[in-house]
């Protein structure tokens, strides 16, 4: 077993990414993923982990859920891939249910492999549909990484080293109405936000801000694309984020949790007016395997196992749950902690130092449970574990957590 270890280790040194290997080996992180069911991963050595990050929210449904392993396995004996030549039922069928499982009049969809083509081609729509350039977006969101995606990513860190990027591109304040109305006129094609912003330390707008953003895109012919791809598909308690504050965009991403944690599938949903530069041009924005029946048979099987089990009410009961359970917790490190927060089981501790999240990232790792750092913001650390968490794990990932603190706590002394 520790040859495999070791040589995995080597092969991510010499191969893979020497920086990342030296990263997970300072953190204790030097075990191989070699399993996963339901709510656990198992390593190569049989410990077994509560996975509380959960794949970034990938794993709603937990690891391997039998429905959508069958409903692949299925569509693997029939056919994998697409021709591209021919009607593919799976791909028609997703994207029904994708127009019915979303708000408002969102109706058409692209299906695609990941989150960053998600936005990639809500961007190009908008810009099409629009005929306008300019794209407005938040400080600190995140919107993945290839180029265009890039370009609207509120993270200089990441954006810096590729300038230039996208031209026509303003950042404004997440959550300020007013930053949002300074910078937003008729030369917008679109103002794209996250409805909870995950990466940048699941920060949650004002109960007003949505609103406010979707009445200014319509004063100025902007179209509003909420990127879903980490708070979408229940995470938060409703199937999209963007219900708690009834707001409709005219374009939606997602992904993520869409694939039901065993096949890689974003989307993105229009509305018909703006789907209408698509259908007049079906091969303006394609994809080889975007679509694929594979892929499509998964997210079908996802949404159906969402809604037969409840899970998006259970989300929200079991968000509310685990939120009180921390921020009792939090009450009494107010010298650690700096606030709880979060919707449904999309939750952030937010610490006094940042130097504390990664202790504790390393002692609960040490006691079996794996939760990570919002990607912009290292002071936050997420808990995104899958929808079907029980009540007495939750439990223990609290009990694991007040024992890290008062670790930390001794250290810190
Ligand atoms: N948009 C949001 C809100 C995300 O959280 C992410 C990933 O974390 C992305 C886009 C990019 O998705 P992917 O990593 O699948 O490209």
């Amino acid at each position: 077993m520790k040859e495999i270890v070791t040589e995995t280790i080597v092969d991510y040194e010499n191969h893979v990414n020497l920086g990342m290997a030296r990263l997970f080996k300072i953190m204790g992180l030097d075990t191989l993923e070699w399993k996963a069911s339901g709510t656990m991963i198992e390593d190569i050595e049989g410990n077994k982990y509560i996975d509380c990050l959960g794949g970034y929210g990938t794993f709603a449904l937990g690891h391997r859920p039998a429905e959508v392993i069958e409903a692949v396995k299925e569509q693997l004996d029939l056919m994998p891939l697409s021709s591209k030549v021919l009607f593919n039922q799976a791909l028609g069928q997703l994207s029904r249910k994708l127009a019915e499982i979303t708000p408002g009049r969102l109706q058409y969809s692209f299906v695609c492999n990941s989150g960053t083509e998600a936005v990639e081609g809500a961007l190009k729509l908008a810009r099409m549909a629009t005929g306008k350039n300019r794209i407005i977006a938040a400080v600190n969101s995140f919107h993945g990484k290839s180029l265009g995606s890039l370009s609207v990513t509120g993270r200089d860190i990441f954006r810096n080293p590729f300038k230039p990027l996208l031209p026509e591109i303003e950042h404004v304040i997440f959550g300020d109405l007013e930053d949002l109305a300074k910078s937003i006129n008729h030369e917008t094609a679109a103002v794209i936000l996250e409805p909870i912003q995950g990466e940048g330390g699941i920060i949650l707008p004002s109960e007003n801000y949505l609103a406010g953003a979707r009445e200014l895109c319509d004063n100025y012919g902007a179209l509003l694309i909420l990127d879903e791809i980490q708070t979408g598909i229940g995470r938060t308690g409703k199937m999209f984020a963007c219900e708690h504050y009834n707001v409709v965009p005219d374009i939606l991403t997602t992904a993520k949790a869409l694939g039901g944690g065993v096949m890689p599938v974003g989307a993105f949903i229009a509305t018909p007016e703006v789907w209408e530069v698509f259908n007049t041009a079906p091969f303006i924005h394609t994809s080889t395997f975007g679509g694929n029946p594979l892929a499509c048979r998964a997210a079908i099987a996802t949404l159906n196992t969402l809604e037969e089990k409840g899970l998006v009410q259970k989300a929200a009961e079991s968000g509310e749950y685990l939120l009180n359970r921390l921020t009792d917790l939090a009450k009494n490190y107010p010298d650690i902690i700096n606030d709880v927060r979060g919707k449904g089981l999309m939750v952030g501790i937010e610490f006094q130092h940042e130097s504390y999240g990664g202790l504790l990232i390393s002692e609960l790792f040490e006691a079996g449970i794996v939760v990570a750092y919002t990607l912009n913001q290292q002071k936050v650390i997420r808990l995104e574990p899958p929808l079907i968490i029980s009540q007495e794990e939750i439990d223990k990932v609290v009990d694991a957590l007040k024992n890290a603190l008062t670790k930390v706590v001794e250290l810190a002394s």
